[in-house]
């Protein structure tokens, strides 16, 4: 009976594309003695075997528990089939069927065989910068459709030579149909090129381009996703030039280095975030820094951590190998002016990057789709993603069950966007601030590209309320054109569906409390909110209690002056701008006289309950950051000071009959702290205890008035490691269950999800 042979159809959905899984399937098949064909679709990998009962389920049970590294199975479906009386095992052809798609797999850093074979002199690849294998290499950035092909991918225009050839259809080759394959006779290539002259190709241009580092040059790197600035990390000349040239006056630079090993010199590193800097996603990982006088200062000024990130590619691996007389460690920063978004076209790249550098270190393989570094931190032993692109994206999100597809278009600050398609959410890699031109640019081609790769027509498109953000006006536009129904989403609500959602609890009706703690969103009464305790789900929302709504003298460029939100804050509160105050010594006369004008006739003076806000107004009363230079400043660096040990904290007074949480009392405990001398870090430390404080009193009276138990923490203030490790643990101390993000960031960049969610039930409520 065990020897009659039957027949099986076996489909499998999920990252099963240019993944080695076909070579996989061909070895276990041929293994078991089972004949029968396996082919890539553009919904994932179909099967088809025979052969007796015990093979054909020790093949299924092998094919499940056995699957290469990168593979991930999200459907798997057997069923009997008559029996054809196949010869052999084959690997067939791919057929597209319209229609149907597949999750594509980010790209992937080098393995551990291609970065042996790189340095391995005996091998024909011996420092050939673009080797890879089906385990390996580059795949969203170089893909331009599905299936995943050669001839749909930007290796279409390198055709393999026949040993690569030989390697590309041996399925027991470790390069089997690996798209990016290739070799130095066949490959792309790298040059060196100053004021639009070749110096040096292939090997020689590496060390021209080390050259160029070691001098103190500034060049540029193309990458995977991009280019990069790159720069010796420890000659303070090179860093400040590069500042001055970027226009990049204070926000911390990235860095590589070749291994751990040299990290450790310069910052602490536990086991967890050694397996996060050397996973295949190869992140930039903020790290507790060492007070270590071989960097400059000028990488990262007035920060306690560093960011920090392997190499990923081969070509990173071969600029950075160690010499004597080579720097360790490389400013690696996004290649852009400012706030544009990083470049990737050769041209683009020449014509915007040539005043910023002295030479570029160039390939020709093209780059399909831009895609920045990843950003990401470690928060109790788990991953806390702060910018998630390169590596993470288009992984999708796999929900709990299927849902129609919608495009939500994210925020204005550190956007992606997203989309659902069945069980999948898609969020886009990160575009940036939607604050010009270029950016929106990429906003509008990463969405074709998206919509194409998986073949997602929306039926519905969600977007922030807020009146002018770009990304919400691009979605009424597009709502318009196409006849699609629109939903507009508060963008705090947004915030809490998305921290629901990364913890997969996005079909739980029970309302949870969420402390949305932001910089800025638009609320339903036209205010700016953001310090904002809601109790809610991925349905619907309320606003229970908020920060007092302070004025914002100057719109904007309070926004972007501490010292302005500092005087508005006491002024709200009816105390005095004593002379001796930093927010006060920092402005003119003139300008002093004109916020009072402006507070006291409410002109341009937009409301705001942001908790962002308040922490600038504290740093700048405690001597911080009166100006800012970029998002987040002036607390980043009054984090950075807080001292670790301190305890005691402000009492906030909350009256849970009133919605708007005053302050008065708060500042007053402040203020008297700072008339008696007591040093910033202590002042900063309290400070941040008092929120975390405050976070407690209100959960706990939100838990007796509603019996709710669990609290999500979002929003962009939640990035504030000082802040989330002790309310966190005051949390958890009062037996509260907390909601912290894993897969998205607590910042705009993860709100996309939460507005899929939202209007998805919105639309089925009506
Ligand atoms: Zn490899
Ligand atoms: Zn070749
Ligand atoms: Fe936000």
């Amino acid at each position: 009976m065990t020897n009659v042979v039957q027949g099986r159809r076996i489909t499998i959905r999920g990252i099963v594309q240019g993944v080695g899984f076909r070579p996989f399937v061909y070895g276990l098949a041929t293994g078991h003695q089972l004949n029968g064909w396996v082919l890539n679709s553009s919904s994932g990998v179909e099967i088809e075997v025979e052969g007796s009962e015990p093979a054909l389920s020790a093949f299924t049970m092998a094919l499940q528990e056995q699957m290469p590294p990168l593979a991930k199975i999200d459907e798997f479906n057997t069923a009997k089939i008559a029996v054809q009386e196949f010869k052999h095992f084959t690997i067939r052809h791919s057929q597209p069927k319209p229609g149907e798609y597949i999750p594509v797999s980010p790209d992937v850093s080098i393995c551990d065989d291609c970065l042996q074979e790189l340095f391995d002199p005996a091998n024909r690849r011996y420092r050939y910068p673009f080797i890879n294998c089906t385990n390996c290499g580059p795949r969203f950035t170089i893909i331009k459709d599905i299936p995943y092909d050669r001839p749909k991918t930007s290796m279409t225009d390198f055709p393999l030579c026949p040993e690569c050839l030989q390697e590309y259809e041996n399925p027991l080759d470790r390069r089997f149909h690996a798209q990016p394959v290739a070799c130095e006779v066949c490959g792309p290539n790298i040059w060196y090129e100053e004021n639009g002259t070749t110096i040096a190709e292939k090997e020689q241009s590496l060390q021209a381009a080390r050259e160029a580092i070691k001098s103190g040059k500034v060049i540029a790197v193309k990458g995977l996703g991009g280019f990069h600035l790159a720069c010796d990390a420890s000659n303070s000349k090179a860093v400040n030039t590069l500042r001055s040239r970027k226009r990049r006056s204070d926000k911390p630079f990235a860095l590589m280095a070749f291994d751990l090993q040299t990290i450790r010199q310069f910052c602490m590193i536990s086991p967890k975030e050694e397996e996060l800097l050397s996973s295949r996603q190869r992140p930039i990982v903020l790290l507790d820094k060492i007070e270590n006088a071989s960097l400059s200062n000028a990488v990262a000024p007035k920060q306690n951590t560093l960011g920090f990130m392997l190499p990923y590619t081969p070509l990173h691996l071969l600029l950075l190998e160690p010499a004597d007389d080579f720097p360790d460690v490389l400013v690696m920063t996004s290649g852009n002016l400012s706030e544009e978004p990083i470049a990737f076209k050769d041209d683009d790249a020449i014509q915007r990057l040539s005043p910023l550098v002295d030479g570029f270190l160039m390939h020709n393989r093209p780059i399909h789709i831009r895609v920045d570094d990843s950003v990401v931190r470690m928060f109790n032993d788990a991953i806390y993603p702060l910018r998630r692109s390169r590596g993470y994206a288009p992984d999708p999100i796999v929900l709990k069950e299927k849902h129609i597809s919608i495009f939500a278009a994210g925020g204005e600050l550190k956007n992606a966007f997203g989309f659902t398609r069945d069980r999948y959410a898609f969020l886009s890699h990160h575009i940036g601030d939607l604050e010009n031109y270029e950016t929106l640019r990429s906003f509008e081609e990463g969405i074709d590209h998206f919509e194409k790769l998986f073949r997602i027509t929306p039926q519905a498109i969600a977007c922030d309320s807020h009146p002018s953000y770009l990304a919400s006006q691009y979605a009424r536009k597009r709502a318009q054109q196409e006849n699609l129904p629109l939903v507009e989403i508060q963008h705090h609500h947004a915030h809490l569906a998305s921290c629901l959602a990364d913890n997969g609890l996005e079909n739980s009706e029970e309302p949870v409390i969420g402390l949305i703690f932001d910089g800025t969103g638009y609320g339903t009464d036209g205010t700016i909110w953001g310090g904002e305790f809601l109790i809610g789900n991925c349905s619907s929302f309320k606003r229970v209690h908020h920060l007092q709504a302070i004025p914002q003298p100057g719109g904007d460029l309070a926004t972007r002056t501490p010292a302005r939100m500092a005087l508005a804050h006491l002024w709200q509160n009816k105390m005095e701008w004593q002379d001796n105050l930093p927010p006060v010594q920092a402005l003119s006369k003139i300008e002093i006289q004109v916020i009072l004008r402006q507070l006291e006739n409410s002109i341009n003076t937009p409301l705001t309950s942001s908790m962002g806000r308040l922490f600038d107004a504290v740093s700048s009363l405690i001597g911080i950051r009166q100006t800012v230079n970029y998002e987040g400043q002036a607390a980043i660096e009054m984090e950075a000071i807080a001292a670790p040990d301190e305890n005691s904290f402000y009492e906030i007074e909350f009256k849970p009959e009133q919605t708007s949480i005053n302050l008065h009392t708060f500042w007053e405990q402040l203020i008297n702290d700072i008339r008696s001398g007591t040093p910033a870090s202590v002042l900063s430390a309290r400070f941040h205890n008092s929120i975390a404080q405050l976070s407690l009193t209100v959960s706990r009276a939100l838990q007796s008035r509603y019996t709710i138990n669990t609290v999500a923490l979002s929003g962009g203030v939640w990035q504030n490691r000082y802040l989330l490790n002790k309310t966190v643990a005051l949390l958890k101390q009062n037996q509260f269950r907390v909601l912290t993000h894993k897969r998205v960031p607590a910042n705009d960049g993860g709100i996309a999800l939460g507005q899929l969610l939202i209007a998805e039930n919105q639309l089925k409520k009506n």
